[in-house]
């Protein structure tokens, strides 16, 4: 076995493998940047390497670096993780040079893989079900029209060398085609520097389901499972588990085996996926094969009970797989949810900045966090903002899902916006409780984008009493203050009243609580009336705990409660809510307090996230009409077509073309 092995990336999936290292007695080196001086990998790591400058291009992707690394540590192995050198064939090529050993596969899968429409072809010759379509490289626009008529409407633009949802259209009919192969090949060329396209059928209401295979050097290829990852959002995933709720066991084995025969074909060896989208029919077809550890592969962890990094090691090393096919076991059911900084409030635009506080939910036989930023940390804008990945575990769907929606509410992250919001809304709508999947769902069940009135519905009456409670905790410790003045101490009343502030809404509740009396740094619990309505807390809240765990009316709760300058915020089911604790003279007095209205804002275009202006299409005095293009922003290697919402005429334009934008920077005014 290995004695020392080097990581050949960032982020939680090189904290992920230092993990195993460790367990398996291996040293471990990092790598890292200048923005991931202080990162948690580096930290976790036996030693680390400097390897140059903040954007990957200038540090993780030099292949040059790393194996300069490998040789002043005298590392004998890399792994590549996911994304960056990790699919790429050079690097394996330049390490075997080396002779330093690539946990992964050899040069010739990853080439043979790494192209699309390459791949295809293979898979079609290995006797694997492919997409129809067109396995050439489209010429021009002329070309896309007539081919996408042949493969017939709904169709699929892809990049051939593209990944990680990059460089994908749909098109609906011939003018769709002329507009998605222009944003395909442009996005195509600037993301992967080659801007060859090819079509294929549309699959319509297609779920993504893909197949793990494992394979050692002595012949033995098996596969895991399978994991179900078709909640995505533009063709990216945001929530995979496994097994999926839709495929049945001869399924399964027939994916399994075409994934085991197109992995043998081009004599795999390590962890790969082979990626499927399945119709309504279960009629599955070859998407592409990723030649590498999946970011999704806890889930097949967590019910195969094997450790996938682990296998990717010893295999590496030379070792035999330890178990067969007939060895692979599936057990319980596994959720993955990827937490993102981004806001899904305005149309989930990626958020930079310090996690000011961060405490994830605590790891146990239900919940796995995989993460690789800690309190204190940076999201920066050089890397993917992927803050970590929460998976639970239970005997079944079910029970799994109620096992994520609490590790939600216990997920406590401050200083970026961040989409537990929208993961604790799909979690709660009967659709995906029914497992009634499909790519499209967010689409279809989010028409009009991510907003408040998509989250669970709340029973306000909890917040209110645990806020109360709360709060008469910490006035109880103001009103023990030493020194008063005798007959002068403070009155603490039985009732306060609570003002929920809601979208400039405010609704009074008067609430009569008795607290238990014996605690003295927080609250035992005790009652509460809110209206008509009783409620029982327990709970071992202390003061100043993020997190108030308890139970309300016999049941478990978990809520995260901010003292704010006045008031509370507090969060539980992927809702936020504003509460003002008064007594009754001093909620007469806020009732006189003057509101401020927020400023009109409608009349400008503003960039919705940071990026680079690439045109501007609107001059000034032009008449616009609704759904014409104004500007485009690149962002995160997307082009983003900033279209008019309305009818108007251009007052005035603010940037140029190749501007820098800040999230909310004016780029033009209307009349
Ligand atoms: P998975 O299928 O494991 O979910 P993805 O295809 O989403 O993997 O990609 C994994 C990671 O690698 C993501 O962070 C993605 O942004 C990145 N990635 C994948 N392919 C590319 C590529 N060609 N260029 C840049 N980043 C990529
Ligand atoms: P990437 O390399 O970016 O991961 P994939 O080919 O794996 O690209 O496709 C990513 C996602 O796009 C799939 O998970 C699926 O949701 C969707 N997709 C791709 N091809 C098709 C198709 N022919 N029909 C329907 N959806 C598709
Ligand atoms: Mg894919």
């Amino acid at each position: 076995m290995f004695k020392k092995i080097l990581i050949a990336n960032r982020g939680e999936i090189a904290c992920r493998v230092i993990k195993t290292a460790r367990k398996m007695g291996i040293q471990t080196v990092a790598v890292y940047s200048d923005a991931d001086r202080n990162a948690l990998h580096v930290e976790m790591a036996d030693e680390a390497v400097h390897i140059g400058d903040s954007p990957a291009a200038k540090s993780y992707l030099i292949i040059d670096r790393i194996i300069k690394a490998c040789k002043q540590t005298k590392a004998e192995a890399v792994h590549p993780g996911y994304g960056f050198l990790s699919e790429n064939k050079e690097f394996q090529k330049a390490l075997a040079k080396e002779k330093i050993v690539f946990i992964g596969p050899d040069a010739k899968a990853i080439e043979a893989m790494g192209d699309k429409i390459t791949s295809k072809k293979l898979a079609d010759k290995a006797g694997v079900s492919t997409v129809p379509g067109f396995m050439g490289v489209i010429k021009d626009t002329a070309h896309a029209k007539k081919i996408a008529a042949e493969v017939g409407f709904p169709v699929m633009l892809k990049a051939s060398a593209g990944g990680g949802g990059k460089g994908m259209r749909i098109a609906r009919n011939a003018s769709e085609v002329q507009e998605g192969f222009e944003r395909s090949t442009s996005e195509a060329k600037s993301s992967f520097g080659d801007d060859r396209v090819f079509i294929e059928k549309y699959i319509e209401q297609p779920r993504h389901i893909e197949i793990q295979v494992l394979a050692d050097r002595h012949g033995n290829t098996i596969y895991l499972g399978e994991r179900e990852c078709s909640i995505q959002r533009r063709h990216q995933k945001v929530i995979e588990e496994a097994p999926s709720p839709f495929i049945d066991a001869k399924t399964r084995k027939a994916m399994g085996e075409q994934a085991v025969a197109l992995a043998k074909a081009v004599d795999y060896v390590s962890a790969g996926t082979v990626e499927f989208i399945v119709d309504a029919k279960k009629n599955f077809y070859f998407l592409e094969m990723n030649t590498r550890l999946q970011v999704e592969h806890p889930v097949t962890e967590l019910v195969t009970g094997l450790d996938l990094v682990e296998l990717m090691i010893r295999v590496a090393a030379g070792e035999k797989l330890p178990l067969k096919q007939a060895g692979v076991k599936l057990n319980g059911w596994a959720l993955e949810s990827r937490i993102y900084a981004e806001d899904p409030y305005r149309n989930f635009l990626p958020s930079t900045g310090r996690l000011v506080r961060y405490i994830p939910p605590v790891e146990g036989k239900h919940v796995r966090v995989d993460t690789g930023v800690q309190q204190g940390g940076e999201i920066s804008v050089f890397y993917d903002p992927m803050i970590a990945k929460l998976c639970t575990w239970a005997k079944d769907r079910k029970a799994a899902t109620a096992q994520m929606r609490a590790a939600l509410d216990a997920y406590y992250i401050r200083g970026v916006s961040h989409n537990i919001p929208f993961l604790a809304s799909v979690m709660s709508k009967k659709r995906f409780e029914d497992g009634r999947l499909s790519t499209n769902f967010i689409a279809e069940e989010y028409p009009d984008g991510f907003s408040e009135a998509d989250l669970p519905a709340q029973e306000p009456t909890t917040l209110i009493a645990v806020a109360a409670l709360v709060h008469d905790a910490y006035a109880r410790r103001v009103a023990k203050i030493s020194g008063q003045i005798p007959g002068h101490g403070r009155i603490m009343p039985d009732t306060w009243t609570v003002v929920v502030k809601h979208n400039g809404k405010k609704d009074e509740y008067p609430v009569w609580i008795a607290p238990k009396q014996d605690e003295s740094d927080g609250i035992g619990g005790g009652t509460a009336k809110v209206g008509k309505k009783t409620v029982q807390v327990k709970s071992d809240w202390t003061f100043g705990a993020p997190l108030f765990i308890g139970e309300v009316n016999g049941k478990p709760i978990t809520i995260q409660i901010d003292r704010e300058p006045v008031g509370y915020r507090v969060f539980h089911d992927g809702a936020q809510l504003d509460l003002d604790v008064y007594t009754a003279r001093q909620a007469e007095l806020a009732r006189l307090m003057l509101h401020k209205p927020p400023p009109d804002l409608t009349k400008f275009l503003l960039s919705p996230m940071p990026g680079l202006l690439v045109s501007v299409a609107a001059k000034e005095g032009q008449e616009i009409k609704a759904g014409e293009t104004l500007a485009i922003v690149e962002a995160m290697k997307m082009e983003n077509v900033l279209k008019a919402e309305r009818d108007g005429v251009v007052k005035k334009v603010y940037e140029t073309n190749g501007a820098s934008l800040a999230v909310d920077q004016m780029i033009l005014e209307f009349e």
